[in-house]
């Protein structure tokens, strides 16, 4: 009879373990959202992300991803003593309705609230944080742009046993707030503290870091979970034209007025040839830095 040799067995026993590891914390990626109805199990608890996931601004150009990353570098914040980009994200939130993401979204989350579903939101924005300054309302804020697109997580049936980690500071009617703190720091946190591991996991993101955090700190606490990288808007904003988002802003804060995407890539075809990034800075100066203060969201 012939035995294995034990390092043979070892390496075949090591490599087992870690495909079984493998298998658990694999990340699955989708470009619709009604993808997620497939891991639709009893028992399971829907967390979803909620900006450019569940809701987004109504046009591609301004404000978006793309444009936010592309303003971060380029805005000329001299003489400017808070965040010049957060606060025009703030504004133009404030003043463009936000909608589904896509239009079966407010369907899906209605439905799995019918099945008796726990789903809940799950935002990086804090309770009163929007992005990293201080803003008092946020979470009412949130709940609202959710509510005005029709979806509403207090609608949501919460397992008792599930109460106990609705902690108030991260909580607020159906929505989670990881307030810039990972958000699978946040939720191993909370399980840890309440000794609550709940029986399944389904996690969605349009950001693939919180997708990584969340499937690393669940797997690490044994809880199964099926972590969804959400790519409907990153294959959006592919489209991105940093003219056409400095036609809709500058309409917005002179004339207030909303151009859609198709009418500003038009008048962007016109102004072609033209800086992009020194535009932007025209449009922001001309306006008055200082006119994106103060933080309220009254
Ligand atoms: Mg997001």
């Amino acid at each position: 009879m012939n035995f294995i040799p034990l390092h043979t067995f070892r390496f075949v026993l090591l490599c087992f373990v870690f495909s079984l590891n493998t298998v658990q914390s694999e990340i699955i990626e989708i470009t619709e959202i009604d993808k997620v109805r497939e891991y639709v199990e009893k028992g399971t608890i829907f967390l979803f992300d909620v900006d450019d996931t569940l809701i987004d601004l109504p046009c591609v150009h301004l404000g978006g991803p793309a444009w936010k990353e592309w303003a971060e570098i380029n805005l000329d914040t001299t003489h400017v003593n808070f965040d010049l980009s957060d606060a025009i994200s703030l504004y133009l939130a404030k003043k463009l309705p936000y909608k589904p993401v896509e239009k079966t979204t407010t369907k899906l989350i209605r439905e799995l609230q019918e099945q008796n579903i726990t789903v809940l939101g799950y935002t990086a924005r804090g309770r009163n944080l929007w992005c990293l300054m201080h803003v008092r309302g946020v979470d009412e804020f949130t709940h609202s742009q959710l509510q005005n697109v029709g979806i509403d997580f207090t609608d949501s049936k919460i397992p008792e046993e599930f109460s106990c980690i609705l902690d108030p500071s991260y909580f607020y009617k159906g929505i989670f707030y990881s307030a810039r703190i990972p958000k699978g720091d946040l939720l191993r946190q909370l399980f840890l503290q309440h000794s609550f591991f709940p029986k399944r996991i389904v996690f969605i993101d349009d950001r693939l870091a919180q997708v990584e955090s969340v499937d690393a700190a669940l797997t690490e606490l044994g809880i199964p979970v099926v972590s969804v990288w959400y790519r409907f808007t990153a294959l959006e904003q592919e489209n991105f034209n940093p003219i056409a988002a400095n036609v809709q802003l500058s309409a917005l804060l002179f004339e207030d007025q909303f151009i859609k995407d198709e009418s500003a890539e038009k008048e962007a075809e016109l102004l072609k040839g033209t800086i992009p990034e020194r535009h932007l800075n025209r449009i922001v100066s001309e306006f008055g830095k200082n006119k994106f203060l103060p933080f309220n969201l009254n």
